[in-house]
């Protein structure tokens, strides 16, 4: 089998009044992120790190943001149709690791939710995706509460 793997980032500016979505979950929080479709940064970065481990381009390629049929869409239907452009490759998703950095709310209680909305998602156990959560330092704008960001790292297989 031959193993490849793509990297995936995402970032979204946070405001008051919006929905946060993270990981297909809604956390409760006073902020949320500004995006064309619900502005869930970790499914965005994973579905680039897929999407780039399989060659397919990114999620802008896919979904442009220039779309309205995209409008307030829930991220996870952009990680269902990456699931299938792989499939179409004979890609298997074999192993994603991710970090999240938002300076708040603490994602780690959420991190199970998460997991299960993603693998149930993408087709696979939820022992594949490992997520981690870091914060800023109170540096920059996602110290400040002002942005929230994802890195992940997705491991593919060609079946
Ligand atoms: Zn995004």
């Amino acid at each position: 089998m031959s193993v490849r793997c793509g990297i995936g980032y995402d970032l979204h500016r946070l405001e008051t009044g919006r929905k946060l979505i993270v990981g297909g979950i809604e956390l409760p929080f006073d902020k949320g992120p500004v995006g064309h479709s619900d502005g869930d940064v970790l499914t965005h970065a994973l579905c680039d790190a897929l999407l780039g481990a399989a060659g397919l381009g990114d999620i802008g390629t896919h979904f442009p943001d220039t779309d309205p049929k995209w409008k307030g869409a829930n991220s996870l239907v952009f990680l269902e149709h990456a699931r299938k452009l792989l499939a179409e490759k004979n890609f298997a998703i074999e192993y994603v690791d991710a970090v999240v950095i938002t300076e708040k709310p603490k994602l780690g209680p959420h991190f199970p939710k998460m997991r299960e909305a993603l693998a149930r998602a993408l087709g696979v156990p939820a022992e594949k995706i490992h997520l981690k959560a870091k914060t800023n330092e109170g540096v920059d704008a996602i110290g400040r509460g002002e942005a929230i960001a994802a890195y992940v790292v997705a491991t593919i297989g060609a079946r």
